[in-house]
């Protein structure tokens, strides 16, 4: 697909062609900043699932019969195109879902990263050996695929992510069947075109472009083994839900939080300041780790207060193609309304509001772009009760509560950890024994101590505990979701037990 946007209408993966599909609905990618139509797409269907996974199943055998070597290189392929092309491909991220282009880049970045770690993985050992009771006796641990993977992504790293769930699958020696997010399908063509051009096998990768109901179709369908979900909790549940009743098969859901950061009162405050601020205001806050809770000691309250509030009325929201935005739109009208929704609970929750940048003004918006979906920062403070849904809740949007607390570091992981969430948290202390407390005791899947809670490394597992993910993040423990074990014995000896 060209940089911009053509008459053409794009068309799901199948069986290494390129088709229309079934259905006779199509739906358009829209640009966030301005709603300019980037492109249309066609509508997946069940009967376009059903296919794709039948390609799926067709090529699983020859697929997992090639070396771990072998399969890996045609990832490399990708690697080198998603490095060569970063800049271009960063540019369709910021353009399908707004986010900053810094953060277009990045996201490209990390799933350069992500195919890297996974292809590299190709030549690091896949099994154990384990000690037998039986000294003539070998046992092992081996690894095997476990068949077809359908993946189900967020828009929100529309490049990183599916490379989180494919690239190890397939080098493990699955095939995929991928539904990208409504939200921005033109990256999911790029990606298809990517595998197309690497030489990946026909059938061996398919994608399916759609919605929620092409997504239920790979979640239902028998020939699938494992389903990789990252989105939102209430879909994850649902697919968690109907997957647990079906031995053998699995599904692996990261899903959404209601991150914190504790600031003590020996933290640093310039630590403490900068952390919140790009962890609640980077990508518009729609990320699944930005902070929507800062939980501050009231030693340290009036003057974090004072610093945080004064740079959240100033952060600059702007064309997010503009090297200097910092904070781009949202992605679309839905997520302006739950913002909108969330801002009036937390008021009618007793919040004293202190910056509303709900709705900007007409000179806070980008010069051409009057039909973005802008919003600025939406900060307050509120008395904590555990009940409060305005601290309980995710939003997904710049809606952050202060939060203020008194006592020792046992009070504050109290209220930390008073979320059914458990994704990513932070704690800002110079004291290293509140730091270690954090470490912990923290109910996450991701802690960060001293740092903006943003970060993700590919070689570390990212996900949640909690309501926030079950139990199969990515990077290397994404193995076991991709994977089956086999617990191999051989008798080295004549004897017979
Ligand atoms: P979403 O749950 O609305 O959609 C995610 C994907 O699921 C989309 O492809 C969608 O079409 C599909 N889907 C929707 N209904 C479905 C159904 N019934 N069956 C199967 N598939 C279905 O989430 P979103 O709005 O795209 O993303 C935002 C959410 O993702 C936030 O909650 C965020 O915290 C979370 N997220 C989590 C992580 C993580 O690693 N934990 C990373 C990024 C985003």
């Amino acid at each position: 697909m060209s940089q911009q946007a053509s008459e053409e209408t794009y068309e799901h993966y199948i069986g290494g062609e390129w088709t229309e599909g079934h259905g006779d609905e199509t739906f358009e990618s829209v640009d966030p900043s301005n709603q300019e139509v980037l492109g249309e797409f066609h509508r997946g269907t069940e009967q376009d699932v059903d296919e794709a996974l039948a390609a799926a199943k067709e090529a699983e055998d020859e697929w997992a019969s090639l070396s771990y070597i072998d399969r890996a290189e045609y990832l490399w392929d990708v690697y080198h195109e998603l490095r060569e092309r970063t800049d271009e491909l960063g540019e369709v991220v910021t353009k399908e879902c707004g986010k900053e282009i810094s953060e277009g880049k990045a996201d490209v970045v990390e799933a350069a990263h992500m195919v890297e770690w996974a292809a590299g993985n190709a030549r690091h050992p896949h099994g154990d050996v384990v000690p037998s009771e039986i000294g003539s006796k070998d046992a092992y641990m081996r690894r095997k695929p476990r068949g077809v993977i359908g993946c189900i992504t967020p828009w929100n790293f529309p490049v990183a992510i599916p490379f989180w769930h494919m690239a190890l699958a397939l080098v493990e020696g699955n095939t995929v069947v991928w539904k990208p997010a409504e939200q921005t399908p033109w990256c999911g063509q790029i990606i298809a075109e990517m595998l197309e051009d690497a030489g990946v096998p026909e059938g061996v990768f398919n994608m399916v472009q759609g919605f929620g109901d092409a997504g239920n179709a790979i979640v239902e369908d028998d020939r699938v083994d494992t389903v990789l979900f990252t989105g939102s909790s209430e879909v994850g549940h649902k697919i968690a839900g109907k997957v647990g009743g079906e031995p053998g098969k699995l599904a692996a859901c990261e899903m959404g939080g209601k991150n914190g950061i504790v600031v003590t009162e020996n933290a640093d405050l310039d630590i403490a300041v900068h952390s919140a601020i790009m962890s609640s205001f980077k990508t518009t806050g729609q990320r699944c780790v930005s902070s929507e809770r800062l939980i501050v000691h009231e030693d340290v309250y009036d003057e974090f207060k004072e610093r945080y509030v004064e740079l959240a009325k100033n952060v600059s929201v702007g064309d997010p193609l503009d090297e200097d935005t910092f904070m781009g739109p949202m992605v679309n009208e839905e997520q302006v309304e739950k913002f909108g929704k969330y801002n009036e609970l937390a008021r009618e929750e007793g919040a004293n509001v202190l910056v509303d940048r709900e709705e900007l003004d007409d000179d806070e918006i980008p010069e051409g772009h009057d039909d973005g979906y802008w919003v600025g920062p939406f900060v307050y403070e509120v008395d904590y009760d555990e009940d409060l849904r305005c601290i309980q809740e995710e939003v997904f949007g710049p809606h952050v509560a202060l939060i203020e607390y008194s006592g020792d570091m046992d009070r504050a992981m109290e209220i930390h950890n008073n979320t059914p969430y458990g994704l990513a948290g932070a704690v800002i202390s110079e004291d290293y024994r509140q730091v270690n407390q954090f470490r912990d005791e923290a109910e996450l899947g991701l802690a960060y101590g001293n740092l903006p809670c943003i970060g993700a490394e590919v070689q570390l597992p990212f996900g949640g505990v909690k309501k926030s993910g079950n139990g199969y993040p990515s990077a290397r423990e994404a193995i076991e979701a991709v994977t089956e074990r086999t617990a191999w014995t051989l008798n080295n000896s004549k004897d017979i037990e």
